[in-house]
This record gives C-alpha cells, structure tokens and sequence, in this order.
C-alpha cells in the first residue's frame, strides 16, 4: 500500500493539496488492490480446469475406473474442462485488448436486427432444447445502426445465452423499436432473476451470483463485462432490472447513424 498521509490544517490551496493528495493516494490503493484480486481470481479460474484435466488424466493413466461408462465420463469432463480453459484464454485476451483500448471494431452503417436475428437463430435451438418460447417484437425498418456486427453479434448472443441459461421454464422475449435518435433493443426472461443486491455487480470482472452454479452452466463471470465493454466501444448503453425469482431485462440502446439521419 501506498502510505502517503498528508496532514495539513488548513482550507486555503496547499490544505486542498493535502487532500488531493490523500485522494490520490486512497485511488491508487484501491486500483492496485483491484489488480491484485483480478490476479488472484484469474490464476484461480485458470487453475481449477487444470486441477480436474490433471487429476482425470492420473485416474485414466492408472486404470483407476471400473467400467467403460465411467471411463467416458471422465473423457467427457476433460473435454468440456478444456473447452472452458478455451474460453476464458478467449474472454480474458477480449478483455484485455478492450481494457487497452487496443480492439480494433469495424464500425459500419448497418442493420442491428438482421444482427439480432442471425443471434436469435442460432439460439434457437438451445432454446428448443429447453423447452423455452421465443417470443420476438421487432419493428420493421427500425433505423440503421453504426456498429460492428460481429461484435454486436457477440452481445446478443451473451446475452439471450445467459437468458437461456438462467431460465428453466417460460419464455425468452426480444424487443426492437426506435426511439429518439436511438435503437433500443430489450432481451428479456422469465428465470431465476438477480437479487437486488447483486444488481450493480453483475458487469463486474468474474462476478457471479452463484459461483458453483455458473461454473457447472460453463460461466466464466466474464460475460457481461465483455459486453458492457463492447456495447460501450459501439457508443451504446446497457442497462439491467430484474425481480428475483421473475426474470431479468437487459435494456440497450444505440445512437442511429448520423449519416441517415433526416
Ligand atoms: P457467467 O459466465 O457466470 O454467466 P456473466 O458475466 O455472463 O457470467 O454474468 C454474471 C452473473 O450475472 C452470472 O453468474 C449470473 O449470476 C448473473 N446473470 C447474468 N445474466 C443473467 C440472467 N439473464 N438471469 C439471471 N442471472 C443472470
């Protein structure tokens, strides 16, 4: 820690220098703190797929298993392990590059909902698979957008998987409209919710609400704070509500294109 105390009794400038100074001081703590617990939790994240791959190789090594079946459990969870150290590598390089300033988004004038829809297809069958309905209200010839549709794509596609994820039964519902000089896009379900408390956490690096529930989902907790990021990078806003035990809505919205602005 950094033990800068300045301690002057006095209001005139060199009292507020002391105080700015404390400030600085108090800031450059809690940074170095944050970059410590993010180095903490990185190494653990990393390190918990190479505990189960190195202890599942050691069993299948030693013929420590009685039957075939469990033998393929145990290749199964070495797969899905390592499908996950792939995406936190991927999330976590995302997340750096964005940190830096250093990702290089190919903003072009386009539609969003044909970038929504291209999601939404390829969440249908997750959604099928569930059991889950979609219902979807796009508006017809909603303004066009400037943004990256790949990484737009990436945004809804986290955001209807988390939808689906943490949501056992009910539906899914997509919103498109303009408003203003914005597109607004509401991703809504009817799952689990996020407690109030929880509410101002969840675009935080690895934060989750249940720890050992998200991981067994195959979450990182890094989702949402790519997303924020991205939608933040493409000159949007993102917001969340949610109910406990109703469901949650993730509002966005996106400046329509200058360039086709009546
Ligand atoms: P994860 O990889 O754990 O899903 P995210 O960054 O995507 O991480 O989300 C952070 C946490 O926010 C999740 O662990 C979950 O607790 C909560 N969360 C995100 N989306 C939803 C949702 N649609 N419904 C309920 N909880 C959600």
């Amino acid at each position: 820690n950094l033990h800068v105390r300045v301690d002057i009794p006095s209001k005139d400038e060199v009292g507020s220098l002391g105080t700015a100074i404390n400030d600085l001081a108090l800031e450059t703590n809690r940074y170095r703190s944050n970059r410590r617990e993010f180095f903490a939790n990185i190494s653990h994240e990393l390190r918990t797929p190479i505990t189960y791959l190195k202890g599942y190789a050691e069993i299948l090594k030693k013929d420590l298993y009685q039957t075939e079946e469990e033998r393929q459990h145990y290749l199964t969870i070495m797969e899905d392990e390592s499908d996950r150290l792939t995406r936190l590598i991927n999330d976590l390089f995302d997340l750096s590059k964005m940190e830096e300033g250093k990702i290089d988004l190919q903003m072009d004038v386009i539609d969003l909902t044909g970038v929504l829809e291209v999601a939404l297809k390829k969440a249908k069958i997750e959604l099928d698979k569930k059991g889950l309905t979609l219902n979807s209200r796009i508006d017809k010839d909603v303004p066009l957008v400037k943004a990256d549709a790949i990484r737009l794509e990436q945004v809804f596609t986290n955001l209807l998987g988390n939808s689906i994820q943490y949501t056992k039964k009910g539906s899914i519902n997509v919103q498109v409209y303009s408003k203003r000089n914005e597109v607004h896009v509401i991703i809504e379900d009817s799952g689990v919710g996020i407690h109030e408390e929880d509410i101002p956490l969840v675009f935080e690096r690895f934060y989750r609400v249940e720890k050992s529930r998200s991981r067994e989902l195959g979450g990182t907790g890094l989702g949402l704070s790519i997303v924020k990021n991205l939608v933040e990078l493409q000159n949007g806003t993102i917001s969340v509500s949610s109910q406990l035990g109703q469901g949650t809505r993730f509002q966005l919205s996106f400046p329509i294109a200058k360039e086709v602005e009546a």
